[in-house]
């Protein structure tokens, strides 16, 4: 006699939930899977808005199409034809109240030829970080080190502050301090490990074999799409306002206590996926017993919160030709980053107005954030004004807060991950944890490492 299929329960229907819910109904045909999601619509951290002229991210807006994992399952769901790529302009950084553009020939704000950076540091500092190559350089391989710390201390503090750390930004919410060189550019880590002399050597060597074609890539339509593919792909019952309160063990398996518009109610789980932010995740793993030590690894792992205040604006406006605008951690305006999105995307350039997105907050500078929604929306519509050099007439705006939603990836993270895997497959048999505080941080991490984990649940089950 077969056994009937698992019941699954996945907390959390962010990008990681859902594939993990896709990647388990291919795994095993027989699942009934319930995805339990506390907001009113599934995504987190993709979410697609409409303003009267079109979708508009509030969250994520891109990929890396050099990496395999989102490309695809973009392609397995179908949706090729639905990718678009940036057009041509590159950021400009904004040091010293003036808008310079991103010099060429760098690598995540690392020089490959300090001669590039004039226009964005002193010349001192330009001077210093040429001197880079012939300072000693010991590099034993395998080495795990921060990203900042390393820059500053080759480069000069000034490349992390005007480069490095504006560049990383966005996608990190964390100063480059407490990332992991490794984790963040694992390519010049292995050409130190291979014995380039120096750092500005490595990224030379990086930068020379870079490969041609987009780096980055979208959806026509919105991450809406994704979602909404993986959630008729997985099959999986996805029970919005559900908000799940603790995981117990029950006989074999667990049953995930569950509070929402009906009350409070629990679901019987065979195998768990806990797919939602560190803070979220810590009272639910300390409370299952048994995952204690796992609970106590990833309460070392920070989070940011920040920030996204959508607009769309008159084209009156003299948006400047670039995708957007990198603000360098010692400037003094309040926002961290502008994409100039109609500028950044050519199929969204054929709105009534420009679409710009304004972002705020970074790791232990996010007091912003204590601001109410219309005081961020007016920080956002003057510095677009400053930027500009007049004052915008907003047809549209929308913010949208993220909380804890970023993990700060720092050095030997990946040695931490590993042992929470090892504590929780030994204490916690049928329950995964995955999302943007495992593999890293990012669409197409999120994507790899929920897949990685649902294969597991599925092994486990047919053992
Ligand atoms: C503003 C912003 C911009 C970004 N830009 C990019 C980008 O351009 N490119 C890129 O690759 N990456 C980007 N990222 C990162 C990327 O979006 C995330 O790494 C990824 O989407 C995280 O997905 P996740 O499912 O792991 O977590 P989340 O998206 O945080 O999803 C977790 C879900 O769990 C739910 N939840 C939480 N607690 C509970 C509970 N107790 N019970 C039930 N449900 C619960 C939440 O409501 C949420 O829906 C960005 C992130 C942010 C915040």
């Amino acid at each position: 006699m077969t056994r009937p299929g698992p019941r699954v329960a996945v907390v959390g229907g962010g990008l990681s939930g859902l594939v993990a819910a896709y990647q388990l109904s291919l795994d095993l045909p027989g699942a009934h899977i319930t995805v339990l999601e506390e907001s009113a619509a599934p995504g987190g951290a993709l979410a697609t808005t409409d303003f009267p002229s079109g979708p508009m991210e509030l969250g994520a807006e891109a990929f890396i199409c050099r990496r395999p994992e989102a490309a695809g399952l973009i392609d397995e769901l179908g949706l090729t034809d639905r990718l678009e790529h940036p057009g041509t302009l590159g950021p400009a950084i904004l040091t010293g109240g003036r808008l310079e553009p991103m010099p060429t020939g760098t690598l995540m704000g690392l020089p490959s030829d300090a001669g590039t950076l004039a226009g964005v540091l002193d010349p001192e500092d330009v001077a210093r970080a040429a001197r880079e190559p012939e300072i000693p350089f010991e590099w034993p391989p395998g080495a795990d080190v921060s990203l900042g710390d390393l820059v500053a201390e080759r480069f000069g503090p000034a490349v992390v502050r005007r480069l490095v750390d504006p560049m990383l930004g966005g996608v990190y919410a964390a100063r480059s301090a407490g990332l992991g060189l490794r984790q963040v550019v694992p390519g010049l880590a292995e050409a130190l490990d291979k014995g380039a002399p120096s750092l500005t050597e490595a990224t030379r060597r990086l930068t020379a074999r870079r490969a041609t074609g987009p780096v980055f890539a979208t959806l026509n339509g919105g991450y809406r799409v994704l979602v909404e593919a993986l959630g008729r792909a997985s099959g999986a019952e996805i029970a919005t306002g559900s908000r799940c309160t603790a995981i117990r063990r029950d006989g074999p398996g667990y049953a995930v206590d569950v509070t929402g518009a009906g009350g409070t109610r629990s679901v019987g789980a065979d195998l768990v996926v806990v797919a939602v932010p560190v803070p979220r995740a810590l009272p639910l793993l300390t409370a299952i017993g048994g995952a204690e030590a796992a609970a106590g690894s990833l309460s070392g792992i920070r989070t940011a919160s920040s920030a996204v205040v959508a607009l769309e604006v008159d084209r009156a406006l003299d948006l400047p030709q670039r995708s957007g605008v990198l603000v360098a951690t010692d400037e003094p305006v309040p926002y961290k980053a502008m994409t100039f999105t109609s500028r950044k995307w050519p199929h969204l350039d054929d709105r009534p107005g420009h679409l710009v997105r304004v972002s705020f907050g970074r790791l232990d500078d996010d007091e912003v954030l204590d601001s109410g929604d219309e005081a961020l929306t007016r920080m956002a519509v003057a510095g677009l004004a400053d930027v500009c050099g007049s004052d915008p007439i907003v047809m549209h705006s929308r913010v949208r807060r993220w909380q804890d939603s970023l993990a700060e990836i720092g050095p030997d993270h990946d040695a931490t991950i590993a042992g929470i895997r090892g504590e929780l497959a030994q204490r916690v048999p049928g329950l995964e944890l995955v999302g943007g505080a495992t593999e890293g941080v990012g669409v197409p991490a999120c994507i790899g490492s929920a897949r990685a984990a649902a294969r597991r649940l599925a092994a486990q089950w047919q053992d």
